[in-house]
C-alpha cells in the first residue's frame, strides 16, 4: 500500500454581529464575525478535518468538543498545532494542503498569503505547501445571502514509518 493518505474537510459557521472575523488566523476588519465556541475560524476547521481525516484521527468535534471550556474562544491555530502533534505521533508528515473559503463578502484576496503562512507555521511546514483560495457562490444559498461562511480543504499526508 502506498504511504500517501488524502483527507477532505468541510465546515460551516454562521455570521453574526458582535464577533471578530478570524479566517486562516487573520483578524479581518468586517461588520460581522463567525459564531462558534472557539474563534470559529471556518477555514482552519476545514483544514483540521482534512488532516484528521487523512490520518484516521476522527474529526475535530471529537478531538476538541465544543462542550469543553478549555476551547472557549481559543485560536484555532492552537488547535491546528495540536493536530500537527497528533499527526507526528502517528508518523505522518503533511505533503500539501489546498483549501477554499466560500464567502460572499468581504474580499479576502489580500489576506490569503498570510492565511497560508499562518497555517503552515502552525503545522511546521513551508508556506509553499499550503494553498488558500476563496470564492463567492454567486449570491446563492447561505453563503450568498451572507448568513454564513463555509470552507472545504483537502490534505495529503505521507506516512513516514509503519505502525
Ligand atoms: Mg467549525
Amino acid at each position: 500500500m502506498t504511504n500517501l493518505r488524502i483527507g477532505h474537510g468541510y465546515d460551516v459557521h454562521r455570521l453574526v454581529e458582535g464577533r471578530r472575523l478570524i479566517l486562516g488566523g487573520v483578524d479581518i476588519p468586517w461588520e460581522r464575525g463567525l459564531l462558534g465556541h472557539s474563534d470559529a475560524d471556518v477555514l482552519v476547521h476545514a483544514v483540521m478535518d482534512a488532516l484528521t481525516g487523512a490520518a484516521r484521527l476522527g474529526d475535530i468535534g471529537k478531538l476538541f468538543p465544543d462542550t469543553d471550556p478549555r476551547y472557549a474562544g481559543i485560536s484555532s491555530l492552537k488547535l491546528l498545532a495540536e493536530v500537527e502533534r497528533l499527526l507526528g505521533e502517528k508518523g505522518f508528515a503533511v505533503v500539501n494542503i489546498d483549501a477554499v473559503l466560500l464567502a460572499q463578502a468581504p474580499k479576502v484576496g489580500p489576506y490569503r498569503p498570510q492565511m497560508a503562512a499562518n497555517i503552515a507555521e502552525a503545522l511546521g511546514i513551508e508556506a509553499e505547501q499550503v494553498n488558500v483560495k476563496a470564492t463567492t457562490e454567486e449570491g446563492l444559498g447561505f453563503t450568498g445571502d451572507g448568513s454564513g461562511m463555509a470552507a472545504h480543504a483537502v490534505a495529503l499526508l505521507e506516512k513516514l514509518n509503519e505502525d
